[in-house]
This record gives C-alpha cells, sequence and structure tokens, in this order.
C-alpha cells in the first residue's frame, strides 16, 4: 500500500474548525488506500506565545526548559487531531518525536536529528492506524526533548518521509504553494508549479518562510521530493524536486525579503591580517550566526567591515565588539536595527546575464538606496531600510516579469 507523509502547519490547525478539516482530509487520503503518517505542528501563534511567556519569567531562559516548554504545543495539537479523526469514526494514535523514534543531537532549541527508529509507525501502520507525529521535536540519547529550529515540523515531515520511503511528502499550509514571492508582501505573486531544490534552498534562507531551509537541505541531501500545498484548496501546489534542463530557462524564480536583520559596520579596520579574524571570532563565541559579510578593498591602509545578522542577536553583538574595536585600532563601529534584506533567487543567473544590473536599476528608479550587496552563484541579495522593503519587492517582482518568464541574453558571468 502506498504510504503518504502529510504535515500540516499552525495555521492549518488553528482552530478546531482546523483540526476537524485536518481529520477529515487524512481520513480521506486513507479511504483512497494509503498507508497516512501525520506530522502536525503548533496550533498557530501557540510556539509565539510560549516563548513570550517564557521571557516573562526569565530574561534567558535555559535552552533545556525552553525546549520542554515549546514541545507542549506540538504534543497538545497531535492528540486533538488524534481525537478529531477518531469521533470522525477513524482509527488514528498520535505519537510524540521521542516515541515515533526520532533521535537529535544535544542541541537544545535547534538539534540536528540524527537518526530515525520508526519501528512503532510502522507497526501501527500495520494496525490501520493513522499516525498522527508531533512535529518540531525529538528526543535526545539520553532522553531529554529537543526542538529542531523555528518552522521545524518541515524537518520531521522531510525526515521521516525519508525514513520511511514514502511514495509521497505534502507540506500543507495557508497558501497555495511557493509563490514568485510572499504573496502578504507582493499581492500579484504567482505560485510556481515547480522549484529545484536550490532555488527554495536560497529562498528559504534569504527570508521565505513558507518551507525551513534545514528541511529543504535534509530533501535534498536524501532526494526526498514533496510537494507544497494549501490545505484548505484542493488545488495542485508546488514541487519541490532536483532541477531539470529546462529550468534553466527562467532567470530569476522568486523574490525573497528578511526584515528580521540587522547591520554593523565597523570602520577604519587597519588593513592587516588578523583583524577579521578577531571580529568574528568573538562573535561566534557567544553562537552569533552572522548571514552576509562585505569588506572593502583598503585604498588608504584601512578599510569598512559590514556585517548583517538576526535582529534579535543586534544588542549583544553591539555589546561584545564596543570594547574590541578600539583594541583591533579601528575608528569606529556603526549599528543599525531596521534594516532588511531583499534577494532574487533562480539557477538560470548561473547562464544568463543581465540580473544584477536590472535589480539595480529597478532600485534606482524606485528610490531604494542599496547598503550592502552580495551574491551567490543564484542569489543576489542586497541590504536596504526595512520601511522600503516592501514597496523593493513589489518594483523588483514586476521588473523581472514574475508573473511571466523573462528571457534574458545567455552569457557566462552576470
Ligand atoms: P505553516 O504554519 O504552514 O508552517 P508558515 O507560516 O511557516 O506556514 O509559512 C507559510 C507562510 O509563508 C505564508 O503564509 C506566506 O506568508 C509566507 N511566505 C513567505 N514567502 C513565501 C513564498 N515565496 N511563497 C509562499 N509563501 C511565502
Ligand atoms: N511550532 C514550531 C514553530 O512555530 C514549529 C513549526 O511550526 O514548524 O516554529
Ligand atoms: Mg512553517
Amino acid at each position: 500500500m502506498p504510504l503518504i507523509v502529510q504535515k500540516y502547519g499552525g495555521t492549518s490547525v488553528g482552530t478546531p474548525e482546523r483540526i476537524r478539516n485536518v481529520a477529515r482530509k487524512l481520513l480521506e487520503t486513507q479511504r483512497a488506500g494509503n498507508d497516512v503518517v501525520a506530522v502536525i505542528s503548533a496550533m498557530g501563534g501557540v510556539t509565539d506565545d510560549l516563548l513570550k511567556l517564557a521571557k516573562e519569567i526569565s530574561q534567558k531562559p535555559t535552552e533545556r526548559e525552553l525546549d520542554l516548554l515549546l514541545a507542549t504545543g506540538e504534543q497538545s495539537a497531535i492528540a486533538l487531531t488524534a481525537m478529531a479523526i477518531n469521533a470522525l469514526g477513524g482509527r488514528a494514535i498520535s505519537l510524540t518525536g521521542a516515541a515515533a523514534g526520532i533521535v537529535t543531537d544535544n542541541f537544545h532549541t535547534r538539534a540536528k536529528i540524527a537518526n530515525i527508529t520508526p519501528r512503532q509507525i510502522h507497526a501501527l501502520l500495520a494496525d490501520d492506524y493513522i499516525v498522527v507525529v508531533a512535529g518540531f521535536q525529538g528526543q535526545t540519547p539520553q532522553g531529554e526533548i529537543t526542538t529542531l529550529g523555528r518552522g521545524g515540523s518541515d524537518l520531521t515531515a522531510i525526515a521521516l518521509a525519508a525514513a520511511l520511503q514514502a511514495d509521497a511528502c505534502q507540506i500543507f499550509t495557508d497558501v497555495d504553494g511557493v509563490f514568485t514571492c510572499d504573496p502578504k508582501v507582493v499581492p500579484d505573486a504567482s505560485k510556481m508549479d515547480e522549484i529545484a531544490y536550490d532555488e527554495l534552498l536560497e529562498m528559504a534562507g534569504a527570508g521565505s518562510k513558507v518551507m525551513q531551509s534545514r528541511a529543504v537541505e535534509f530533501a535534498k541531501k536524501f532526494g526526498v521530493g514533496f510537494e507544497v500545498r494549501s490545505s484548505l484548496k484542493d488545488t495542485a501546489g508546488t514541487v519541490a524536486k532536483e532541477e531539470t534542463p529546462n529550468m534553466e530557462d527562467v532567470v530569476v524564480r522568486g523574490v525573497s525579503v528578511d526584515c528580521n536583520q540587522a547591520k554593523i559596520t565597523i570602520c577604519g579596520v587597519p588593513d592587516r591580517p588578523g583583524c577579521a579574524g578577531i571580529i568574528f571570532s568573538a562573535i561566534s563565541a557567544a553562537n552569533l550566526s552572522v548571514d552576509m559579510i562585505v569588506q572593502n578593498a583598503s585604498i588608504t591602509g584601512t578599510t569598512d567591515l559590514s556585517f548583517t545578522l538576526h535582529k534579535d542577536d543586534f544588542d549583544l553583538a553591539e555589546k561584545i565588539l564596543a570594547p574590541l574595536v578600539p583594541k583591533i585600532g579601528a575608528a569606529g563601529m556603526t549599528a543599525k536595527s531596521g534594516v532588511a534584506k531583499l534577494s532574487v533567487v533562480g539557477i538560470g543567473m548561473r547562464s544568463h546575464s543581465g540580473v544584477a544590473s536590472r535589480l539595480f536599476q529597478c532600485l534606482g528608479e524606485a528610490d531604494v538606496n542599496i547598503q550592502l550587496i552580495s551574491t551567490s552563484e543564484i542569489k543576489i541579495a542586497v541590504v536596504i531600510d526595512e520601511s522600503e522593503v516592501d514597496r523593493a519587492a513589489r518594483a523588483t517582482h514586476a521588473a523581472f516579469g514574475l508573473s511571466r518568464p523573462v528571457t534574458l541574453p545567455s552569457a557566462p558571468a552576470r
């Protein structure tokens, strides 16, 4: 019998009526002749509320306790979903991540899945159960509860689909699929029928939260094909897969925006070996991740070094760097929150020129100032003022004709 893994996100199980809707969909899938494993997120807003509660109790809650707390969100949701299926005359059972055999490393709040032993899931499927698994959580080999980072139910679903060798993996959410830009930012964004793992990975990393980037990375590594689709409509979604030759014809697949950014510039850094090492060792020792790093060429014997990081890490980074700036002989530091990153992504950039110039020209015409630029093989990202990001995204989306594919002359370089 075919085995299908279906994941339902927070909004899809946000109310009792929506949970009943999910229960009906799971039952329909089973009655169509499939074994069904459901992965369920906490009801919409619950994880944020639990985090807020923890912050009210403690400025810096211990991560072990945070995981114990956050895991309750998914635990409530799976029990309610299984109850809803049973109430409709079905046969369902809920399992925590630990009971489902999901073993992780010891990094609380951002644990990585080490292995999955889905023995119990197989036994329950053989007994005709719909197996409802808690997303976002696992257990260390020592039996400690862990969570997999925000959006981690996507990773649970992909990893279970790989471990169970599922015939299909469907990620049900509150939009119809992966769009050319967040439809909440660009209302005329269009749904894509397919997307290459690498493109979705770059879009997720650039702020498109429709899929967790670690989940996409896992899918690419283990070749798990999946579909992102609506839990509220019965329409085809977006299929994520290894790239095919014709995918390169589309130069820019999508535009991503990330408003959770802050920017720090250290000015007048002496142009000698070791300075960048000192700065970023201090940042990494505090377990902070940086995103873009941009350094100017030195003409006068000093350079300016800028980088971006998550705005929640901004205060701590500033505090750590303030005493280091005079120590390395730099002239000063400017720190700015209220910035955003806008990225254009597409594997077609490898073989087409003109993307950077079109982006910069479009932002110039929209009177949007670019503060930093960085590129990868299939992405160009700029940092701009947060207040301008929606306008910039709409202008960029239009400039690349994203409702219809745009062609540019072929050339090896950008
Ligand atoms: P879930 O709770 O189902 O996991 P999320 O809120 O994590 O859902 O992700 C879905 C949301 O992602 C959408 O409501 C949408 O606003 C946002 N989003 C951002 N970028 C995109 C994009 N390119 N395509 C589709 N949705 C996007
Ligand atoms: N509930 C978790 C979160 O809000 C996991 C998820 O929704 O995927 O991040
Ligand atoms: Mg999500």
